[in-house]
């Protein structure tokens, strides 16, 4: 019995540590990485908006150090929370990290024409989490389909957009100002 319960224990203890992964992860990346490089970067959109659109050039798989730099700045916030919930269970991290990994590839197969299947498709609707088809959707337009992996990080990303537009509209405007 005592067995059971500390396995139970473990098990609960590995999903949170994934769940906490990916959702702190996309967090801090869109929030912290991505909206901002929208609005105040060229960077991500030159590499992962550009015209040059093959799917080697969007997955971490390419060898050009601008891709990957993209791609490791966007992963960064995945890494920080690493020794904190490697204490919670190791193993629920090391699945949370692959899983992240594995979402990227997956994210950009679009690329490759794929499509995902129906029973896919309403589980990653009930969980909310970003499909290659609605992943695509912001390859095309900047403006939309945020949330790498979770699409209800989208609506609050939109926000935050909206507001540092808006500020950096009035830092160029004063700034200009003061040099009239
Ligand atoms: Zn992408
Ligand atoms: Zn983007």
């Amino acid at each position: 019995m005592e067995v059971f319960l500390e396995v139970t224990l473990e098990f609960i203890k590995a999903i949170t540590a994934v769940a906490l992964l990916l959702l702190l992860g996309d967090f801090f990346s869109t929030f912290f990485y991505h909206v901002p490089e929208h609005v105040f970067g060229k960077f991500h959109t030159i590499v992962h908006h550009g015209k040059n659109r093959s799917f080697f050039h969007y997955a971490v798989l390419t060898k050009n150090p601008l891709v990957m730099l993209d791609g490791i700045l966007g992963a960064i916030p995945y890494f920080i929370f690493t020794p904190w919930l490697w204490q919670l269970s190791a193993v629920g991290t090391i699945i949370g990290l692959l899983l992240g990994e594995f979402h990227v590839v997956w994210r950009h197969v679009s690329i490759l024409k794929w499509k995902t299947p129906e029973l896919v498709k309403s589980f990653c609707n009930l969980f909310f989490i970003t499909t290659p088809e609605r992943h695509w959707l912001h390859h095309q337009n900047a403006f939309a389909a945020y949330g790498d992996i979770f699409s209800f990080y989208d609506y609050p990303a939109q926000k935050w957009l909206t507001f540092l537009r808006f500020v950096r509209r009035k830092f160029r405007a004063t700034s200009t100002a003061g040099l009239v």
